[in-house]
């Protein structure tokens, strides 16, 4: 069965572009509970450790520096089949190729710059949630917390 959580960062351009609240009612809009939250910022070590399964891709060393160049905004979303409804409202990875209306094709500047990470499935999405947040920053709705 399907998961309820999700994971999602507001990347830095975002966060830099005041995107934070528009991007947010976007994501409650759609149905999702935001089950915790907050602005965090990447030590390098951190952010290699998130896009560790990227080393070797050509686009690792650039995704690393930006990650880590400003603040960021990290929430736990809440949602039946979170996963799966959180990468159709976000779109494709490349903004180009984004549906209308999604978060990406609305806020990317570019490949890298997308806006907005999510997590790509419900085993990525628990160790995501568990690398950003303790159990006492998390308000989950159902029955099965995720700690
Ligand atoms: P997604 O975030 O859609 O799951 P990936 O996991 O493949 O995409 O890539 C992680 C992140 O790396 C992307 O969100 C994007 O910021 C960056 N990225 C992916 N592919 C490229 C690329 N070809 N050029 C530049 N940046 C990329
Ligand atoms: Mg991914």
């Amino acid at each position: 069965m399907a998961g309820k959580i999700t994971f999602t960062i507001i990347k830095p351009g975002a966060v830099s572009h005041e995107y934070i609240g528009p991007i947010l009612k976007i994501i409650n809009e759609n149905g999702f509970h935001i089950a915790g939250l907050k602005m965090v910022g990447l030590r390098r070590r951190q952010a290699e450790k998130f896009y560790a399964i990227h080393k070797d891709k050509p686009f690792y060393n650039s995704l690393i520096e930006f990650m880590i160049s400003g603040p960021i905004v990290v929430a736990a979303l809440e949602k039946e089949n979170a996963v799966e409804e959180y990468r159709k409202l976000i779109g494709s990875t490349n903004p180009e190729k984004a549906a209308e209306g999604t978060i990406r094709k609305l806020f990317a500047e570019s490949m890298e710059r997308n806006a907005v990470h999510g997590s790509d499935s419900d085993e990525n999405a628990q160790n995501e949630v568990k690398f950003f947040f303790s159990e006492i920053e998390i308000f989950s709705i159902s029955e099965n917390s995720i700690f």
